[in-house]
């Protein structure tokens, strides 16, 4: 068994699915598992449906419109035949969503949101199954929500492994007596009580790793626009260059400083059982990409992860007391009750600082809850730097211009939150 995983940018457009069909064609020679995300920016989309449904803002209606038009272009340009039976299916799923909003929407939001925003992946995979079935390669359409078992955390569904498994025996496996490819969908699950929820925004690759640890699949393949995994994000770096293999534990590394190439969570089922992960362009598809999987090879290439939107929060107690336990332990509880992820931290006699990104409503509230017991000052717009395998030299050059309001140095990482001057 075989997994592969197609994010939003790898279908967004008519050529984009036309160019999947093409790599499956010349890759998916085992029975392979397709999981897809939905259609280009269509989260973001129906993230904002969600919203004007939900606080009444007005403009639900055209918003959905917008998102309805893209997709039947999409449709249009893949199925010249006005009749085909896609039309229809696609047709079914708006018809789903405008039924929704033209409820009250339920009391909580997290699980509107999951109702409404599962449907692009829901729409995406009924298109591609259909597309495929047209180039001759055979497949079947699954509903990855009968399969993937949560509990009712809505937006960041939590896994039942032991459920989900028994799901893929009965459910998907079977599939394949008929089929060799099998389509479903990314960053979706569902309840025992048959509530849709989603595992948090860009959990295709989550999805993808939980299928082929379920399957015990010989490997997984992630398709991207980049070549592999860079050794820096193009968009804010020059000659960036690729990383050809690393460790489970580095790509672990990679992801919990920032690097968004992969979902944080893809690599701890594949670790588990030993399964290797490739990093592909669905552009240059016979390109060898990277490789991430066990060995002990630690890779030894300086690499640049940048976050923006940086928030440095300076926390002291109003009496002037020192900062002990007792404080740091408040101070953890409200940052894990409002899930600000603290990137780096440090503390001084008399002061705790943390940086965190800027969440708008969130880091705002929880700035409030602070207040209440603490003296804080912030400061905010700044930029968070990750250096592995630093040299002094480099770090000199990319700081140059910028101050640096707070610094950690281990033997191989150094992090700086720094300031535009
Ligand atoms: N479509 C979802 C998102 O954009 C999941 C994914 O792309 O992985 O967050
Ligand atoms: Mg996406």
């Amino acid at each position: 068994m075989h997994v592969f995983k197609f994010g939003g940018a790898s279908v967004k457009d008519a050529e984009a699915v036309k160019n999947v069909a093409e790599i499956l064609k010349k890759s998916a020679t085992k029975e392979t598992i397709v999981v897809i995300s939905a259609m280009g920016k269509t989260t973001n989309g129906l993230e904002e449906l969600v919203k004007a449904f939900f606080n009444k803002t007005g403009g639900a209606e055209s918003v959905l419109q917008k998102i309805r038009t893209y997709h039947f272009d999409i449709v249009k340009d893949l199925f010249p035949n006005k009749n085909h039976p896609v039309y229809n299916e696609i047709e079914n799923s708006f018809v789903e969503i405008n039924w929704i909003i033209e409820d009250e929407p339920l009391p909580d939001y997290n699980q509107v949101y999951d109702q409404i925003v599962s449907m692009g992946e829901i729409i995406s995979t009924k298109i591609i199954a259909a597309y495929l079935t047209g180039k001759s390669l055979k497949n079947k359409w699954l509903d990855v929500r009968g399969v993937i078992q949560t509990d009712n955390t809505y937006r960041e569904g939590k896994v039942n492994y032991e459920l989900s498994e028994q799901c893929v025996k009965s459910e998907l496996i079977p599939l394949f007596k008929e089929n060799k490819i099998v389509v479903t969908q990314g960053f979706i699950g569902g309840t025992s009580e048959n509530f849709t929820t989603t595992l948090g925004r860009e959990g295709s690759d989550y999805t993808a790793a939980l299928l082929a640890y379920f399957t015990d699949a010989e490997s997984v393949t992630i398709w991207k626009d980049v070549p592999g995994v860079l050794n820096a994000d193009p968009k804010w770096f020059k000659n960036t260059k690729k990383i050809d293999e690393l460790t489970y534990h580095d790509a672990i590394e990679f992801t919990y400083y920032g690097a968004t190439v992969i979902h944080p969570k893809t690599i701890k089922p594949l670790q588990n059982k030993n399964i290797p992960l490739y990093v592909k362009s669905f552009l240059k598809s016979d390109d060898t990409g990277t490789l991430i999987q066990g060995t002990e090879k630690r890779f030894s290439m300086p690499s640049y992860i940048f976050k923006i939107n940086q928030l440095l929060i300076s926390i002291q107690p109003k009496d002037f007391s020192f900062i002990g336990e007792g404080n740091l332990s408040m101070i953890f509880s409200l940052f894990d009750k409002y899930a600000c992820k603290i990137h780096l931290m440090q503390n001084s006699a008399i002061s705790f600082s943390v940086c965190i990104d800027e969440e708008g409503e969130k880091t705002d509230r929880l700035i409030q809850d602070l207040q209440s017991e603490f003296k804080v000052l912030y400061n905010s717009g700044l930029e968070l730097l990750t250096i592995r395998n630093y040299d002094q030299e480099t770090i000199e050059k990319l700081i140059e211009n910028k101050s640096i309001l707070m610094e950690q140095r281990s033997r191989n990482t150094v992090q700086m939150v720094l300031s535009n001057n």
